[in-house]
């Protein structure tokens, strides 16, 4: 299955949670899911009398990652590959693949107001690593990279969303708007929706 382009809240709506997949308005009370908080498709009321089986169950935790980070299935298991084989929780290992990604970091930065603007000023070229343009969204950061942006028109709208906290494997100078990878990211840094578990069974079978 391809990336998600319809409308995004439904997704949130059939997960029963907010995904904040639409920058500022999830914050607000014209988030849909704070407006219709059922299922799309039904008329409310029935949440949760429909039980998923242990398949169905994993299917909708990995779903709901790759909506979370805006990615194709392919890529996906690509990372779940990449996970199993490394060293460790091979669930960690996922998220903290999806959590490296550039658009995620730039996100995480409080630069853009959702992953998918983040994606956006990735592909248009705003973005600098170590003071090269990367235009690739799914640039995998490491330890002592610079992220910066390149353009003064950027800059400027950073300061408009800049203001909320940063993960701890992240440095940013607000002044400068120039922020390091100090490492990798730990599980529990990673706060997320999902039980990444139920994913690798998944991708196990
Ligand atoms: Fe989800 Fe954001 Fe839509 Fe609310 S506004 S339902 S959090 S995408």
């Amino acid at each position: 299955m391809g990336r998600y382009i319809g409308p995004v809240c439904k997704i949130c709506r059939r997960e029963g949670m907010k995904l904040f997949l639409k920058g500022a308005r999830c914050a607000s009370e014209k988030c849909g899911l704070v407006r219709r908080n059922y299922p799309p498709g039904q008329k409310g009321g029935d949440r949760g009398q429909k039980k998923l089986s242990d398949y169905g169950q994993q299917l909708r935790e990995k779903q709901k990652a790759k909506y979370i980070y805006g990615i194709y299935e392919r890529q996906f298991r690509n990372y779940f590959r990449k996970a199993k084989r490394m060293k460790g929780i091979t669930g960690e290992n996922l998220l903290q693949f999806l959590e490296r990604r550039l658009d995620n970091v730039i996100f995480k930065l409080g630069w853009t107001a959702s992953r998918r603007l983040a994606r956006q000023w990735v592909c248009h070229g705003h973005i600098l690593v170590n003071n090269r343009k990367v235009d690739i969204p799914s640039y995998l950061v490491k330890p002592n990279d610079r992220i910066s942006v390149r353009r003064e028109k950027m800059m400027k709208k950073i300061m408009e969303t800049t203001g909320g906290e940063i993960p701890p494997w992240l440095e940013l100078d607000r002044e400068k708007n120039l922020a390091r990878v100090l490492r990798f990211p730990n599980r529990d840094e990673i706060s997320l929706p999902i039980d990444e578990q139920l994913v690798v069974t998944l991708y196990s079978k």
